[in-house]
């Protein structure tokens, strides 16, 4: 079956890990937005590459040759991967999502007056590096946290002609929830502005087509990090028009940037290479290489039944259970746009204390707390205007007291329903103890 394929091709997944009553059980990792476990094929590639190891571009010798065609050919493969046409734009490979998003600000020349509509619902890696620079206005979202493209437009029209661009994440990293992202890029397109999309979390989900340049529904700028995508740590990508980094002098300057300098003067170097300073990570570029062509190989349509039946089954089992709490669209049956992404709390017991429980006791591996996504979290929460003030006006003075957290599941492409069983078991057993009067804190503590 397919289960039975991805999961042959998947590293560490029967891993036994250590539970608090001294017994070892099967890893269960439902923390796949934060990072994906890789594929055995990339490791392998790794260390047969770690064999054929040299720097890139500067070396004649027979080995840098091969590092350069692997780290050049890799560029390729993105491309093809998102459909990019590399006539007009440019993949450059950096450390993450954060620092592909970090380049772009800098690279937009950006000043007070220029506007960036972005959203509430964003990784804090899409809101920062925002600020300062220009002046970010945020697309109001609905109830359940997703976006209100009505207001989009009213904003677009309001601030045409100073929107130097729209940042939007593909898909959310708290709730999961699709943004329809060439919907949105035509709409961005009708009023002369350009469309970053966040793919860090819809990128391992769903295939991407940026579309051609011409197109309307065009995406003209995409991020992505490769430890999210079934590939290690350390490598992301910045997919952008050319034309956003000429005239410019690179964020980074240094070995590699350049054609030619003297003690006064250079000529930068043409892109990438122009704003991939340094030796790259050119281990990593031939791992997400290697990772994006197996993804192809597994069959999207694949990935995605079977992550969608986990989801819809995990919310089935969730919303039996009275003292779950859920949010969002996910309370009720609706059927929305989603990733494999669900956020809940259990009633009355703190989010940190069920995540070491899932831990330590059932050997399931989540991930709670606010996600770096604290606007969006306080808006899931409901909270009224004058909570939002009052943390506003706190975080305003360096007070940090609140406390709103999830636990988040999050499904990778080799989740199996018996896993799912599990987490289902371990939160009722963690219901019924605290029902049963009995003290689940004993072998934690917390610095609160
Ligand atoms: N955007 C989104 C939507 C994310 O989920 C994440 C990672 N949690 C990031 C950006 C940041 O990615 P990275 O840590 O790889 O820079």
């Amino acid at each position: 079956t397919f289960l039975h394929k991805v999961r042959n091709q998947i590293i560490g997944i029967n891993t036994k890990v250590p539970l608090i009553n001294g017994k070892r059980i099967k890893y269960i990792n439902f923390d796949n937005a934060a990072s994906t476990p890789s594929f055995k094929r990339v490791a392998y590639k790794v260390k047969e590459f770690l064999y054929w190891y040299s720097n890139v571009h500067r070396g004649t010798g027979f080995k840098s040759q091969i590092s350069t065609k692997i780290y050049d050919e890799v560029h390729d493969l993105v491309a093809n991967f998102f459909g990019v046409d590399t006539k007009n734009n440019t993949i450059i490979f950096v450390k993450n999502t954060t620092e592909a998003i970090n380049k772009l600000s800098n690279s937009l020349n950006l000043s007070p007056k220029d506007i960036i509509i972005t959203t509430p619902m964003e990784h804090h890696s899409n809101l920062l590096p925002w600020r300062d620079k220009s002046k970010v206005i945020y697309i109001n979202l609905d109830q359940d946290g997703r976006l209100d493209l009505d207001d989009l437009e009213e904003k677009l029209k309001e601030y045409k002609d100073q929107i130097k661009l729209v940042a939007i994440s593909g898909a959310s990293n708290v709730t999961g929830y699709i943004n329809p992202i060439h919907k949105i890029a035509k709409l961005v397109h009708n009023y002369d502005s350009k469309i970053l999309v966040d793919a860090a979390q819809l990128a391992p989900h769903r295939p991407i087509d940026v579309k051609d340049d011409t197109s309307s529904e065009h995406i003209d700028y995409l991020v992505f990090s490769a430890h999210k995508l079934y590939a290690p740590f350390g490598t992301g990508v910045l997919i952008a028009p050319k034309s956003t980094f000429a005239g410019n002098k690179p964020d980074y300057t240094g070995g590699g940037t350049v054609k030619a300098v003297t003690l006064d003067d250079v000529i930068w170097a043409g892109l990438p290479d122009k704003e991939e300073a340094g030796t790259p990570n050119i281990v990593g570029a031939l791992a997400l290489g290697e990772s994006i062509q197996l993804l192809n190989k597994l069959e999207w349509e694949k990935i995605i039944q079977n992550e969608d039946y986990l989801s819809n089954y995990t919310l089935k089992q969730l919303r039996k259970i009275d003292e779950v709490i859920l949010y969002g669209t996910m309370k009720s049956d609706t059927t929305t746009n989603q990733v494999g992404v669900i956020p809940f709390n259990i009633k009355g017991i703190e989010n940190t204390l069920v995540a070491s429980i899932l831990a330590n006791e059932f050997g399931i591996g989540v991930r709670n707390g606010c996600f770096c996504a604290h606007p969006y979290i306080h808006h899931l929460f409901g909270l009224s205007d004058q909570e939002i003030e009052k943390v506003k006006g706190d975080i305003s003075k360096g007070i940090y007291t609140h406390k709103y957290g999830l636990i988040r599941i999050s499904f990778g492409c080799y989740n199996t329903l018996a896993e799912v069983d599990r987490l289902i078991y371990a939160v009722k057993d963690i219901i019924a103890r605290k029902k049963a009067g009995i003290d689940l804190t004993t072998n934690y503590e917390f610095d609160n």
